[in-house]
């Protein structure tokens, strides 16, 4: 028996069947189809909702790589106050989803930015963070080029990281954003050139459950601020302090203490240095507002006992669900949590492999786990599937079956 990771409490209500907004998966799976995702809106405005509660005067973003289906996005724009990109594909999206508004502002940070997507960005007035002296120069040429005024922030390759984090992202050679000691002076040139400098963008990592980390990551990014503000002799009307909230995923895993990192950052803000005193703060979220609240629901297909072990298999696999399969830069394979969702809530009755419909071995969903019995045409949920699901999965390997979504 391997152990899984913890059903979120906002589920284990009820009993019986698994079931989201008063719908049970499988009136979903009958109106939707199957595979299913289901993104539970309850979830993510408890989320935003408890982020404003502990983190009051400092803004919000939602990071939309974490999940960029419309109606999710759409419902997210009514509780954040903007949204960061990482590809003009992701612009196109929010376009698509009438989220190009006045009101919205939108960032876009990320590596490897091509001229048209610098164009694009510049076009719709999004604000660009630069990630290299090169693209800085770039984007000015197509400003003047095209008479527009850009608006450029900074991405800072920090002198540190955020100690324990899934991704560390800082500290070390990066080809995400600009050495910190060379900042001042992309600054500089942002200004000189006419062009309107928007702030500081410093993303250190991401999925820490640790709040003292986080807490040493934001007290260490407003000191790093303040110094290149000093540096160049301006406040930046922006910082952006990334964000790298993480979610229980697997056994022992135990929450984020929100409201610690949120107290111990209005300290930090209160003791800020005098340059910032008229900068605006922002933390930018993806897995962190949205990973609890979605669902990947899969029907079995076939049972079958192998020298002794027995497998569920079902319609769905990695190429929906890629990170649950641990292929999605995991080191150690863990099991996500899984439940039977016509059975949600009754004794585990037996050990079972639950393996996708792909032709591959690495198409292992949870390996080795206790559940009440399922038999053929049953319903398997996989939890904590509300970020870097379906986006960040191979759908097209194999050539298996597209996944349905809802947002319920
Ligand atoms: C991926 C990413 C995020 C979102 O990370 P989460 O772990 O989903 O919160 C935020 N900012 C940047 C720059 C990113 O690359």
């Amino acid at each position: 028996m391997k152990a899984m990771g913890p059903v979120s409490a906002d589920f284990l209500r009820g009993g019986g069947d698994l079931s989201f907004g008063g719908k049970s998966a499988e009136e979903l799976i009958a109106a939707h189809g199957a595979p299913l995702f289901v993104y539970n809106h309850a979830i993510i405005d408890r989320q935003a909702k408890r982020y404003r509660a502990a983190f009051a005067g400092v803004g919000l973003h939602y990071a939309v790589k974490a999940n960029p289906f419309a109606p999710l996005m759409q419902h997210m724009a009514g509780l954040v106050d903007g949204l960061d990109l990482a590809s003009s594909g992701e612009l196109v999206r929010v376009e698509a989803a009438g989220l190009l508004r006045p009101d919205l502002p939108l960032s876009f940070a990320g590596p490897g930015k091509t001229s048209s997507d610098l164009a694009e960005a510049v076009q719709a007035g999004v604000c660009v963070h630069v990630e290299s002296e090169n693209e800085l120069e770039r984007l000015l040429a197509i400003a003047k080029l095209t008479k527009q005024q850009a608006s450029i922030g900074v991405r800072v390759n920090p002198p540190f990281g955020l100690k324990g984090s899934g991704m560390k992202m800082g500290g070390l050679a990066s080809q995400f954003g600009v050495d910190h000691e060379a900042v001042p002076g992309l600054v500089r040139r942002i200004v000189e050139a006419g062009a309107e400098w928007r702030g500081l963008h410093v993303y250190a990592g991401s999925q820490s459950l640790s709040a003292e980390a986080v807490i040493d990551m934001q007290r260490a990014t407003v000191a790093l601020a303040g110094e290149i503000a000093t540096e160049v002799g301006l406040t930046p009307p922006e910082v952006n302090l990334g964000g790298g909230f993480g979610i229980p995923y697997f056994a022992g895993d135990k929450p984020l203490d929100i409201e610690a990192v949120g107290a111990a950052l209005e300290d930090t803000l209160a003791n800020r240095p005098l340059i910032l005193a008229g900068t605006n703060f922002v933390i930018e979220l993806g897995r962190w507002l949205v990973g609890e609240c979605g669902v990947y629901l899969t029907r079995v297909v076939d049972r079958k006992v192998s020298r002794g072990k027995t497998f569920l298999v079902v319609d769905g696999g990695l190429h929906h669900m890629l990170a649950a399969s641990g292929n999605f830069g995991q080191l150690l394979r863990r099991n996500y949590p899984v439940a039977v969702a016509n059975r949600f809530g009754d004794e585990p009755e037996e050990e079972v492999t639950v393996v996708g419909c792909l032709c591959t071995p690495l198409d292992l969903l949870a390996d080795e786990v206790a559940l009440p019995r399922a038999e053929v045409g049953d319903v398997i949920a996989i939890f904590c599937a509300g970020a870097y699901g379906l986006t960040a999965s191979p759908q097209a390997f194999l050539s298996q079956g597209a996944a349905r979504e809802v947002l319920v």
